[in-house]
């Protein structure tokens, strides 16, 4: 049975509501909107969050971006966004995997290509 056209009118995808170029501006409108989400998330925190300077200084003097790497305790490597500074040289990121993770200063491993920096950068 010949299948519908997409509404554009190309051919369908196989066993998909739309062709290729309707999926591809559909994923781009997707990846924008997760962008402004995570941008406008970013903000939220900051201003709901009262960031502990001390800690924000000593994490600053790393030189380290918003986005992270860190070894957990059980020498897992997980990278995510900063999203606040505690007492004590504790920062709290928001790991790829979704997770709230409470990390030391002394776990960063450094500078990631997280999930949320690629979104933020495409
Ligand atoms: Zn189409």
């Amino acid at each position: 049975m010949p299948s519908t056209p997409c509404a554009c009118g190309q051919p369908r995808r196989p066993n998909q509501g739309n062709c290729r170029r309707c999926h591809a501006n559909e994923q781009k409108r997707y990846r924008q909107r997760r962008k402004e989400e995570i941008h406008h998330l970013a903000e939220t925190i900051e201003r709901i969050l009262q960031p502990h300077q001390p800690t924000r200084e000593h994490f600053e003097l790393k030189g380290a971006g918003p986005w992270v790497e860190f070894l957990t305790t059980g020498n897992q490597r997980i990278s995510g966004l900063v999203i606040g500074f505690l007492p004590g040289d504790h920062v709290r990121v928001l790991a790829d995997s979704g997770y709230l993770h409470t990390i030391r200063l002394d776990q960063l491993a450094g500078q990631s290509s997280s999930l949320w920096s690629r979104i933020a950068a495409s």
